[in-house]
């Protein structure tokens, strides 16, 4: 009977870890839970640099360095807000690119007003910040005491915002989504099914990057204390939206439970079909 049982637990451990807690793809066949965090833009630009958010930013990074020290994530990626100096998004560029503001339209006389450009790639609406993030300088480095170590798994770095005529708050797409970054690939090539979504700034970049990766059919949580807004207003606004479009807002301490809570319906699933296999071999 023993010998039986532990045939059956064996079998049934390696079944439960591809059934139960396993989400069905959109094709129908079984997909094991694949976990990657996401720090979004965690650059000295946005804590203490050339457009330092309002809200105590740093803190963010204790409690998402006690996720990468804590949590087994399967792989970790962080995104960096990377302009050329002559980007779209820079307010003091607008002299520069003033043949394609739209006739009409109100020109902004100071950062933080939005203008409407009809080019030179597409017309957009385009939100006017200082100077940020600039391509090889310290204040587009990650913050220094970031840990950038995991667990277990693969790290990646993405860039964004890299075309002059291209915003790029979500690490997925530039802002016309007329592109794509690696990262979906690097997302799908290693089965990743879960993101978990921490940093800066929750109404922008962090928020269009839990948006698409919705749109992308990944499960999507973001962890909110674990991020920072530009102003509380819009992060209002935004978490709202997120949690319309099916986007989950978490705390920081609910990360563990969600991860080895599918760990544990594994394990209870096995063990489940075990004394079931045992009761029916001995009866
Ligand atoms: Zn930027």
């Amino acid at each position: 009977m023993y010998f039986i049982l532990a045939i059956t637990l064996v079998f049934a451990s390696s079944y439960g870890q591809y059934s139960v807690a396993n989400q069905l793809s959109s094709a129908g066949t079984a997909k094991r839970t694949v976990n990657a965090l996401l720090v979004i833009d965690v650059q000295n630009c946005f804590i203490s640099g050339s457009l330092a958010l309002p809200h105590s930013p740093a803190d963010v990074i204790p409690i998402i360095n006690n996720l990468l020290k804590t949590i087994p994530f399967d792989l970790v990626v962080y995104s960096h807000d990377w302009h050329p100096s002559n980007h779209i998004s820079f307010f003091n560029n607008l002299n520069d690119r003033r043949q394609y503001i739209k006739p009409g339209t109100k020109v902004p006389d100071q950062p933080y007003q939005v203008v409407t450009y009809t080019g030179p790639k597409v017309e957009t609406e385009q939100m006017l910040w200082p100077t940020h993030c600039v391509q090889n300088t310290g204040d587009a480095n990650l913050h220094a005491s970031l840990v950038q170590t995991t667990l277990k798994g693969e790290i990646f770095h993405v860039r964004k915002g890299i075309d002059p005529d291209l915003d790029s708050y979500s690490a997925f797409y530039d802002n016309q989504k007329l592109y794509k970054t690696e990262l979906d690939d690097i997302l799908r090539q290693r089965n990743v099914t879960r993101v978990f979504v921490v940093g800066l700034a929750t109404d922008y970049c962090v928020a269009y990057t839990a948006l698409d990766a919705n749109d992308l059919n990944y499960a999507t949580y973001v962890v909110e204390d674990a991020c920072r807004g530009v102003t509380n207003a819009s992060v209002q606004a935004q978490i709202a939206y997120m949690k319309r479009q099916g986007v989950k807002i978490i705390h920081s301490n609910e990360v563990r439970s969600l991860i080895s809570g599918a760990a544990l319906t594994q394990l209870s699933f096995s063990l489940m079909l075990a004394v079931l296999f045992v009761f029916y071999f001995t009866n």
